[in-house]
């Protein structure tokens, strides 16, 4: 396609989150800079995990590095400024935003990407006695704390984890592989699920049921949780999951930062956008991944989401930046889903009806995950 001779923009693009749709823009502005333009990224993290390999590292086999993209590189090679520090407020009126450290930051474009925090609310105790599975940042340092003490011989000998979605579920497979590799075979791993999800057809639930069998990993079905103490995580019907340890993997909360902006938002407190990633009530705002909700065809919130959402955020802002018409992400409706299940194997399906399963599975993932990560390497 041949480059139109466009006026220098002089514009400040101020991106929000190194999440997932994020280090798209990044890679595509390091690819074809926008003379002039001024991009800043403000993170919390300069190492962004990727959410695909994070089960695989859990589990010991993907070393840290491999599953983590250098924010700091793409930065550098996109010309653009890093600013670690955590956006506490957005002042959507006067185009700023709050920095932790104190003082603001301007913008003429803002894209937001700043993941989610876990709702445990609802789980009494669930903030002092149990890992919370977000931030990833915060997990993999609570996880090597988890596996270090599982070492000793006093250390967690059960450790349930509450949450039967696909990420509950992948932390299973995953503590039964660490866990056991330090702690012995003896090691007891449970899952607490309050229901099947939705994301999981018939099929792949009942995969899932067998593979956990099979990995000796306690399934409490239908079991609500609703507390968390140093016994063991308390069902709604008054009974105990015996643990030593409990990791959390429930429902997903907005990011408190969002707290007391104009911004649009849905019912729950995630930015609404619309089908070209505009925040509802302010052009000069996007946001996308986890802390987005596509107010016409809301999907999931998933990582693969997040990646699909990367092209399109990165070539609108670049539209919106020299004032052309913008794009419309329209979302798969469906979605394919790997889960490693720690023995070499994994279970995959889409929709309502495909799911399959078997070593083939396990490295077509580890394919397809190393080729996402070459593409930021
Ligand atoms: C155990 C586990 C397994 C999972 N497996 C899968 C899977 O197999 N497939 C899948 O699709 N999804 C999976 N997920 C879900 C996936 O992790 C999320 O959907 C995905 O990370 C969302 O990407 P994101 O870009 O919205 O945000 P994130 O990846 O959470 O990134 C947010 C970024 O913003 C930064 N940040 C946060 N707050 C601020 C702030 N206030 N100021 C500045 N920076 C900030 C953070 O440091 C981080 O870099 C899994 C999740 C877990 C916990």
């Amino acid at each position: 396609m041949m480059e139109r001779n466009l006026p220098e923009t002089s514009q400040n693009l101020l991106l929000v989150g190194g999440g997932h749709a994020h280090v798209f823009v990044l890679e595509a502005f390091a690819r074809r800079p926008e003379p002039g333009l001024r991009l800043t990224l403000v993170t919390k993290d300069v190492l962004t995990p990727y959410s695909g390999m994070l089960p695989g590292h859990l589990a010991g086999l993907y070393e840290r590095d491999a599953m983590h993209i250098d924010l700091e590189r793409l930065v550098r090679e996109s010309g653009a400024t890093l600013v670690q520090d955590e956006a506490i407020g957005f002042d959507a009126r006067n185009r700023q935003v709050r920095l932790r450290s104190g003082g603001e930051i301007a913008y003429d474009l803002l894209s937001i990407d700043i993941g989610i925090t876990p709702d445990l609310s609802g789980i009494d105790g669930a903030a002092d006695h149990a890992l919370a599975v977000k931030p990833i940042g915060d997990l993999l340092e609570k996880w090597d704390r988890l596996v270090a003490a599982a070492a000793g011989p006093d250390g967690p000998r059960r450790v349930a984890i509450v949450g039967g979605g696909v990420a509950g579920i992948c932390l299973a497979f995953a503590a039964a592989s660490a866990l056991r590799k330090v702690g012995g075979a003896g090691m007891q791993i449970s899952v607490v699920s309050a229901g099947a999800s939705p994301e999981l057809n018939s099929g792949m639930q009942e995969r899932i049921r067998q593979a956990l069998k099979r990995r000796r990993i306690a399934l409490y079905a239908n079991a609500v949780a609703v507390g968390v103490d140093e016994r063991g995580v308390t069902l709604a019907d008054g009974s105990l999951v015996p643990a030593d340890a409990v990791l959390v993997s429930t429902g997903a909360a907005a990011p408190p930062a969002l707290n007391g902006s104009d911004l649009a938002k849905d019912e729950r407190g995630f930015l609404a956008v619309g089908p070209s990633l505009q925040v509802l009530n302010d052009s000069s705002v996007f946001a996308a991944g986890d802390c987005a909700t596509m107010m016409v065809s809301s999907r999931p919130k998933a990582g693969v989401f997040a990646v699909r959402q990367g092209p399109v955020l990165a070539r609108n802002l670049r539209r919106a930046l020299r004032g052309e018409p913008l794009e419309f992400y329209t979302p798969q409706h469906d979605h394919l889903i790997l889960i490693g299940t720690g023995d070499g194997r994994a279970i995959g399906g889409r929709g309502r009806w495909l799911s399959f399963e078997g070593r083939w599975v396990w490295r077509w993932k580890d394919w397809l995950d190393r080729r996402f990560m070459r593409r930021f390497r």
